[in-house]
């Protein structure tokens, strides 16, 4: 049985033991979550969609949602299986109606646009609640991705969770990078919140694979934050790169296309290559221009464009010393 409600806030620690759906709205826009409550201890919340056309988060979620039964928990798990609503029914990485990418507009405003307000509401309304938080997305309908885990450097000690946490999705690899403004991650970094968020490899769908890893991350990590008593975790060992520089692991920035038109991959994803390779082409509409696309580092491709319209200046690929 759902015990059901709409509000602009819902203390969690005032919430009876058991499941519970709420409508969390304000000022035009809002999303459901899933509770489920068991007195004090850890409470770890989880999102999909922050991207609309990002699918894997969403559909483990929201599957996890019909058939998870605890018979005993520590602590409160938080579900929202779709943050970004009008996104994802426009199955657009940005909000239809102001354009805005909800993974650059935290902490948000609650006087705003329709991106800024979801931010604020989900940054006050829940964030400010957890004490562990992950965010899924995934390459969504442009791109194809290496699936990794990540999260910004912190504290020591948050670190030394953030790790630990990044280390229970141990079918990913993980990349550690420094701050960026404007992220789910931001907001929680600023809360001193240990956070991580997951990429899946996207290119419009879902890999049954990487809906099997992230399950089995999820569980390791209810398990690892005490919320489920269980077996004693046994984790795979994870590949992990460090990085200092801001660029590095910004998706956006790197390969940019020259100009408008039809891009063609000559590559593969988990190919390593050589700077100066070329790599692939973007060619005009026209038939007057073409460029190659040669590779700004050695390393391995873990990002590849997978829509093959082009906006010049739009990201074909990343390249990751792994
Ligand atoms: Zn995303």
């Amino acid at each position: 049985m759902i015990d059901s409600d709409s509000n602009y806030k819902v203390d969690l620690a005032r919430l009876a033991p058991g499941f519970h759906q709420r409508r969390f709205q304000a000022r035009g826009v809002g999303f459901d979550a899933f509770i489920w409550r068991c007195g004090p201890g850890p409470v770890l919340l989880i999102n999909g969609a922050t991207h609309g056309d990002e699918y894997e988060g969403p559909t483990l979620l929201r599957q996890w949602v019909d058939v998870w039964k605890p018979a005993m928990l520590s602590g409160t798990v938080v579900m929202v299986p779709v943050l970004n609503e009008a996104a994802f029914f426009a199955a657009q990485r940005c909000h239809p109606a102001d354009g805005g990418n909800l993974a650059r507009a935290f902490p948000g405003r609650t006087n705003g646009n329709s991106t800024a307000r979801l931010a604020h509401l989900f940054d006050t309304a829940l964030l400010a609640q957890c004490t562990h938080y992950v965010d899924l997305h995934s390459g969504g309908g442009a791109y194809e991705l290496l699936p990794w885990t990540g999260y910004f450097t912190h504290t020591r000690s948050v670190d030394k969770a953030q790790r630990a946490m990044a280390a229970c999705f141990d079918h990913f690899w993980c990349w550690v990078g420094p701050f960026l403004p404007g992220r789910t991650l931001s907001a929680a970094h600023a809360r001193n919140i240990p956070a991580i968020y997951l990429e899946c490899r996207g290119a419009g769908g879902i890999e049954p694979r990487d809906l099997q890893a992230l399950e089995r991350g999820l569980k390791n990590l209810l398990q690892w934050t005490g919320v489920l008593q269980g077996r004693k975790l046994t984790l795979r060992k994870q590949k992990t790169r460090i990085t200092r520089d801001v660029d590095e692991a910004h998706l956006q920035v790197h390969h940019p296309a020259p100009f408008d038109g039809l891009f063609v991959s000559e590559t593969a994803l988990g190919r390593q290559v050589r700077r100066g390779q070329p790599i692939g082409k973007v060619l005009s509409l026209d038939g007057k221009q073409s460029a190659v696309i040669k590779a700004e580092r050695t390393g391995c491709i873990v990002l590849v464009r997978y829509q093959r319209s082009v906006r010049r200046d739009d990201a074909l690929f990343t390249l990751a010393p792994i």
